[in-house]
């Protein structure tokens, strides 16, 4: 079983003291960890090479729109061994079979992401390949140790600069990735297969009131924006557990408050929330409904309310061609499969705005993730890679019609 050799090779890279693994972007172990990569391809006899961002493009050559397979090999920091890694070794072994096979087709890429997990902004290298990023404000990215990603990235031999491919070349993204959530395990089901990934809207609600003395100061001429913003949380997670769509989550995950002082009124409470859905009408309605519901508290409180849109994006649902495609392969090989949504984001997020794309998913054990204690079962990710080389070899031979992107809202 070659991925479970590869899979044991690269979990030697980035073991961290403290527990688990860390690979973070452009540190020396997740630059090792390219390396081993780039090195592992050629070993397989496919072309090797970097992009200029330092994402890794192994190719096997083909005729026609190429077929792309891929994730990433960073990690957070004390993260797990699979997020991201075994879709990145699927593409590999996926491509390594192809390549002994020695039958035509579309050419296959495998594609290894840099810095996924962010931490130098979100999908760094997913991006860079999109064509998405400022370059201005890309140069003077620093991670929140205060790196700078142009000085990291001059040291291992690259630049901080959008690295454009050509999408015109490419027939579809394919992505497996462990589920990161209970879903698969509950069902008792080991392949799911992704129809959309959740958009989302995040807010920042402050409130303001007037500072006063704890002790003299009546409750009832008092401006508490502590009150006020602690009623909203309240509403704010009835609202989100009334909604119809049962792919809608809301967080309030960040507080800040002033003056923060046992015997001080709060004078300002800054709240920092975020919803996701696969549903782009949720997505609108319930921001309206969050708004509104701050206000009338902010009012009814005596407060000020400020409300800042920080953040925007829609839900990007995977071809339904590729789905197919995937769910007769499980079939075929006689997996069982489901199919549902995705409410983590991922570098196929981001490709799958540009051209057609579909996920795979694994089962988390305990729904678990960016820890040490991140599992999954290594035959379900091996049926999983024995699917995804059928699609491939499904795709390659008989590139099938209605191959299109998905309406993206
Ligand atoms: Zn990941």
């Amino acid at each position: 079983m070659s991925f479970r050799r590869d899979f044991s090779e690269l979990k030697e890279i980035g073991v961290d003291p403290a527990g688990g693994w860390s690979r973070q972007a452009f540190s020396a172990a997740d630059i090792a960890a390219h390396e081993w990569l780039l090195a592992k391809g050629r070993d397989a006899g496919l072309s090797a090479r970097y992009d200029f961002f330092g994402n890794v493009i192994l190719r096997l050559e083909g005729e026609g729109r190429a077929v792309l397979i891929g994730s990433h090999l960073d990690t957070v920091q004390n993260g797990g061994a699979f997020d991201g890694a075994i879709g990145v070794l699927a593409g590999l072994e996926v491509a390594r079979r192809l390549k002994a096979e020695n039958s035509p087709g579309l050419p296959v890429e495998v594609i290894a992401f840099r810095d996924e997990e962010g931490r130098f902004g979100p999908f760094t290298g997913s991006r860079a390949m999109a064509g998405l990023h400022d370059e201005q404000t890309l140069a003077k990215a620093r991670g929140a140790d205060g790196v700078l990603l142009a000085d990291v990235m001059a040291a291992a031999g690259f630049a901080p600069a959008n690295a454009p491919r050509e999408w015109d070349d490419v027939a579809a993204w394919l992505e497996l990735h462990i589920e990161q959530g209970p879903v698969l395990e509950a069902a008792g089901i080991g392949l799911g297969i992704v129809t959309s990934i959740a958009g989302q809207e995040r807010l920042s609600l402050r409130f303001t009131g007037r500072a006063d003395h704890a002790g003299t100061a009546p409750m009832d001429l008092r401006r508490d924006a502590f009150a006020g913003a602690a009623r909203f949380a309240v509403e704010f997670r009835e609202l989100i557990r009334s909604s119809t769509d049962p792919a809608l989550r809301g967080t309030i995950g960040v507080i800040k408050l002033l003056p923060n002082q046992g015997n001080v009124v709060p004078e300002q409470v800054t709240l920092g929330l975020e919803i996701r859905s696969t549903h782009a009408e949720t997505l609108s309605f319930m921001r309206e409904r969050i708004e509104e519901t701050a206000k009338k508290l902010a009012l009814d409180e005596g407060l000020e309310l400020r409300i800042r849109r920080l953040y925007s994006d829609g839900p990007v649902p995977m071809a339904p061609a590729l789905q197919k495609v995937l769910a007769d392969a499980a079939a075929d090989l006689g997996h069982q499969a489901m199919f549902l949504p995705s409410g983590a984001n991922h570098d196929t997020g981001i490709i799958g705005r540009i051209v057609p794309a579909a996920m795979l998913f694994v089962p988390s054990v305990d729904g678990r993730s960016h820890c040490p204690e991140e599992q999954t079962e290594l035959e379900q990710i091996e049926n999983a890679i024995d699917v995804l080389h059928r699609a491939v070899a499904t795709l390659r031979s008989s590139h099938p019609p209605g191959l299109e992107r998905a309406e993206v809202q």
